[in-house]
């Protein structure tokens, strides 16, 4: 579903160039919960956001769902965009508008009609549960509400992948555990490839089948969730995996 090839991105920053991903190469499958783990600016956002062409790499090929994305531009890199939708630790929702409004937005740009988005939002509002509050302002909603409209709106168009940057980092405990079994929900209902950012073990634990280890832009190490914890290899990696035992 994902083949990332020598991928690098270098930025050109005041202070020189910045390697912020370098040589990464990855294959995720289909139906996959997929979890990268590093320390902030070890660069996984750099390296999420290259998946749905936010970021172009400086070098290699990113390939998602049959589509070449470090390639494509324009109206075919928008319909891509369709199938590779992403949520946010801060939302990114349009505050002005109300949930169902939201949640509707992205059928809009797709040109759904209007009874067919109407029919759709109420769907998608039963599946992450948000039955009732469909005309309530994203403000009016607690945090893990919120998220639960992202997710609404990430899905509206049926995508083929999830890409969660951060998604449960701005929640509490008990709120990021009911957010991630929302995303289980939901990878078993659609198949859908979930690749999941994060900085905290116990995400990983509780959701990914397999995991990457990213230090300072490099995959340092990658393997099943169950063997990863039995087994770290990195100091870095044994490091994430003291935080939940
Ligand atoms: P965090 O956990 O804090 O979100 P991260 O792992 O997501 O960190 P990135 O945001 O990918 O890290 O950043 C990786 C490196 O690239 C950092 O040194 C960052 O400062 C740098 N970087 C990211 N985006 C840009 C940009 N647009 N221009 C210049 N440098 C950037
Ligand atoms: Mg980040």
């Amino acid at each position: 579903m994902i083949s990332i090839k020598n991928v690098r991105k270098i930025f050109s920053t005041k202070q020189g160039l910045l390697k912020a991903v370098d040589e990464v190469n990855l294959d995720i499958k289909e139906g996959e919960i997929f979890g990268v783990i590093g320390y902030s600016g070890a660069g996984k956002s750099t390296l999420i956001r290259m998946l749905n062409g936010l970021e172009l790499p400086t070098d290699g090929t990113v390939n998602v769902a049959g589509r070449e994305i470090s390639k494509i531009k324009g109206a075919e890199l928008r319909k891509a965009r369709q199938e590779i939708s992403m949520i946010f630790q801060h939302f990114n929702l349009l505050w002005s508008r109300t949930v169902s409004e939201n949640i509707a937005f992205p059928l809009e740009i797709a040109g759904v009609s209007a009874p067919e988005r109407k029919k759709r939002v109420e769907e998608l509002i039963k599946l992450v549960g948000l039955e009732g509050r469909g005309d309530a302002y994203p403000s009016q909603l607690s945090g893990g509400q919120k998220q639960r409209v992202g997710i609404a709106r990430a899905l509206a168009n049926n995508p083929k992948v999830l890409l969660c940057d951060e998604a449960t980092s701005a929640l509490d405990p008990q709120t990021t555990d009911s957010i991630l079994d929302l995303l289980v929900d939901i990878n078993k209902k659609f198949g859908l490839t979930i690749v999941l950012i994060t900085h905290e073990m116990h995400v990983i634990r509780k959701i990914c089948h397999r995991v990457a280890v990213m230090e300072s832009g490099r995959i340092v190490e990658l393997g099943p969730v169950l063997d990863v914890f039995k087994n770290p290899q990195q100091p870095i990696t044994k490091r994430f995996v003291q935080q939940v035992t």
